[in-house]
């Protein structure tokens, strides 16, 4: 990346602990629940894969719908079509879930914190070994679930004790369907082009691929050209949280992700994301992304460091 982030170098770095917590440091607010986002992981993939058009994906989203609904001061659907450039016809639900905030005659406060995750998972698992295996939809533990379970837990955790700033919980569909960018990325972009200027959130933070047993999470490279002050806030509060090992202050990989269309939209989005599944990112998009990969372990340090930096935000 042409973009240095000397600023961040030195202001955190690695505590080395996982304690989930250091006395004084901690916002006041409820623990993420690390086992029950992985229940919920486990009831996502228990749906079968959640590609646009099957019995899954309703699944899923009468699933968030009906969580949501009990968990959130407003729950907003918004359906949308696509046709991909292979001609299939994709019918698309974003989830908007909203959290306080609300300023007068029902019009959202500007200052709103935007945390998304997609739910979609993709037709394919093209990496898989074996070739007879490439045209299974993937099972999306990792892709896909894991982002959504520790949106859903800090959606409880929002529910039992209100964040300072209002929080929206986006959930995108069609981020995987591919098998190229061109049809990708659906549900962000959907966003981008039919929010309402006064919806626009100060920073959004971006989950995908959060439940690796061995998580590791560099800054991303296009957060870091976009969003460098969002990453430094992060980063720093992982750090402070005892999680500096798994959130090294160094830029990693640029991923080209739901975070982009954001970014360019002019909302700093940073792209909390462990690009190395399994051993040099085997795992990924391969018929292996499946539970047994993924740890309730990683979905709490995630979930911890987000909520901090939540609850902290004003
Ligand atoms: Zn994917």
């Amino acid at each position: 990346m042409a973009f240095a982030i000397s600023t961040l170098i030195g202001c955190g770095g690695d505590s080395g602990g996982d304690a989930g917590g250091v006395a004084g440091v901690r916002a006041d607010r409820p623990s993420f629940d690390g086992a029950r986002a992985f229940r919920d992981l486990m009831t996502q993939v228990e749906f079968g894969p959640r590609v646009p058009g099957t019995d899954g994906h309703a699944a899923q989203l009468a699933w968030m719908t009906e969580q949501l609904g009990a968990l959130a001061d407003t729950v907003i659907l918004d359906a949308f079509s696509h046709t991909t450039l292979q001609s299939d016809e994709l019918e698309l639900t974003n989830v908007l879930a909203r959290f306080g905030g609300v300023g007068g005659i029902g019009e959202p406060d500007r200052r709103r914190v935007l945390l998304l995750a997609h739910w979609d998972t993709r037709p394919r698992s093209e990496r898989s070994l074996l070739a007879e295996d490439r045209e299974t939809p993937l099972p999306g533990a990792n892709d896909g679930a894991s982002g959504v379970a520790v949106l859903m837990e800090l959606a409880r955790m929002f529910a039992e004790k209100a964040p300072p700033t209002g929080v929206d919980l986006l959930f995108v569909d069609g981020e995987d369907y591919g098998p190229t960018t061109a049809d990708m990325f659906l549900g962000a972009r959907n966003y981008v082009d039919t929010r309402s200027a006064g919806d626009a959130p100060i920073f959004a933070i971006l989950l995908d691929m959060v439940g690796d047993k061995d998580p590791r999470f560099p800054i991303e490279g296009y957060s870091s050209q976009y969003a460098p002050q969002v990453a430094q806030r992060i980063w720093g509060i992982a750090a402070e949280l005892g999680y500096g090992r798994y959130f090294p202050i160094e830029v990693g990989q640029s991923v080209n992700d739901d975070h982009v269309p954001l970014n360019q939209a002019g909302v700093p989005t940073v792209d909390i994301i462990d690009f190395d599944y399994g051993p040099q990112n085997s795992l990924w998009h391969t018929i292996d992304d499946t539970p047994e990969n993924t740890s309730a372990g990683t979905l709490r340090i995630v979930g911890e460091v987000v909520a901090e930096v939540v609850y902290r935000s004003r």
